[in-house]
């Protein structure tokens, strides 16, 4: 296994999908940890609105690029985070063919980016990986139940993928790469329009109109808070020793969505109702992670409740709503690196 002793301490490090929801946070942890950091996205689901912090940073830089492509960025990097990809499934859907080869193509091209410069390198997979589990609450010895040729497969046989190569690289000593299966995560910075849950339940309880229930509401999922996550990947990439095998991160409450919505609505004190849709093909049952793994190799827990993270991510969507108007009435937008800023694209 390489050494790659680079990684720890401050350095450079590559945030591919960094403008998304979980990157732009890590690259501002990053920033704060005093990296310098190079953000890698195209912006098909990110936005721009999500690096207005960071956009002023003199360690701050942003790369608008598709991962497919081969990736030729110069001198010295220490650590490549891969979250480049769509998470949402009506947004991974949507173009299933560019989605597999996100997680493939581009993950091989990060990969080959870590071994050519030494860099330590941190794969974000999924709980998706797990399918539809039989196995409950899922540990990472389970090689879960995943229908390859459903509209979900493009992600979830995708990640399995990417995760194969990972560990492909790993075995043949060429790359030191961790990778996390991230279970559901929810906070700030998620797009209003994504279709997740968290955020379509705020926005709906926010403009007044009925929650959507897929199904009956009974499947269930377990929601971390974007902070916690954040500090889960940075320990995987910090830890001296190399797992060598993918570590769950998550919290590991179970929730059912019906449960859920009752939250997100008593937060909000909203009077919506709720409005109950067919459930999506190959939806998962139910959802939870064992986190044993995590708490014991990187001495890494979840902390925030999901009731106080709900409040944290309405006052966000809340203030959101409020400075839309002001936003589109104040004059032309700022530019980094050619990019527009404060637009939602
Ligand atoms: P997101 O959609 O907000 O962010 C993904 C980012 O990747 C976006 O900025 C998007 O523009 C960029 N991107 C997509 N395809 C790309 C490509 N081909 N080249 C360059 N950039 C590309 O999603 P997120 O919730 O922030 O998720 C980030 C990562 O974490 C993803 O890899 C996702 O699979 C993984 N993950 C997230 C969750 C979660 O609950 N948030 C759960 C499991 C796994
Ligand atoms: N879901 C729902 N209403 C919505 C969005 C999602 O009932 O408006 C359900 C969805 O069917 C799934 C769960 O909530 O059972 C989590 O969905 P999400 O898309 O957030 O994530 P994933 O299915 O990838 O875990």
């Amino acid at each position: 296994m390489p050494t790659a002793g680079k990684s720890t301490g401050a350095g450079t490090a590559i945030v591919a999908g960094g403008a998304g929801f979980l990157g732009s946070h890590l690259c501002e942890w990053l920033l704060q940890k005093g990296h310098r950091v190079v953000c890698v996205d195209n912006f098909l689901t990110g936005a721009t609105g999500n690096l207005v912090a960071l956009r002023n940073h003199a360690r701050f830089s942003l790369v608008e690029r598709d991962i497919c492509r081969p990736l030729d960025l110069r001198g010295r990097i220490d650590q490549i985070y891969n979250l480049a990809c769509a998470a949402s499934p009506p947004r991974y859907q949507a173009d299933p063919i560019h989605t597999m080869r996100t997680c493939v193509l581009g993950t091989l091209n990060l990969l080959d980016l870590a071994e050519r410069s030494n860099a330590r390198f941190v794969q974000a997979s999924t709980s998706e990986v797990y399918g539809n589990p039989e196995q409950h609450p899922q540990r990472e010895d389970y090689w879960g139940n995943v229908n390859c040729t459903g509209p979900r497969a493009c992600y979830d046989e995708g990640k399995r993928a990417a995760e194969t190569l990972c560990f492909d690289f790993l075995r043949e000593g060429r790359t030191d790469v961790r990778v996390a299966r991230i279970f559901n995560t929810y906070g700030p910075r998620m797009q209003r329009d994504d279709g997740r849950i968290v955020s379509n339940f705020i926005v709906q309880s926010l403009a007044g109109s009925p929650l959507t229930i897929y199904g009956d509401g009974s499947q269930t999922r377990s929601f971390c808070y974007v902070s916690d996550l954040v500090r889960g990947l940075v320990a995987l990439m910090e830890v001296e020793r190399n797992p060598a095998i993918p570590i769950n991160l998550g919290n590991p409450r179970e929730f059912t969505i019906s449960e859920l919505a009752s939250l997100v609505l008593e937060a909000t004190g909203s009077r919506s109702g709720m409005s109950f849709l067919p459930l999506p093909e190959d939806d998962p049952q139910r959802r939870k992670p064992d986190i044993s793994l995590a708490r014991r190799l990187l001495g890494w827990e979840p902390s925030v409740p999901l009731e106080e993270g709900l409040n944290t991510t309405i006052r966000y969507f809340r203030q959101q709503t409020a400075d839309r108007p002001a936003r589109t009435a104040t004059g032309g937008p700022a530019v980094i690196e050619g990019v527009p800023m404060n637009s939602d694209r």
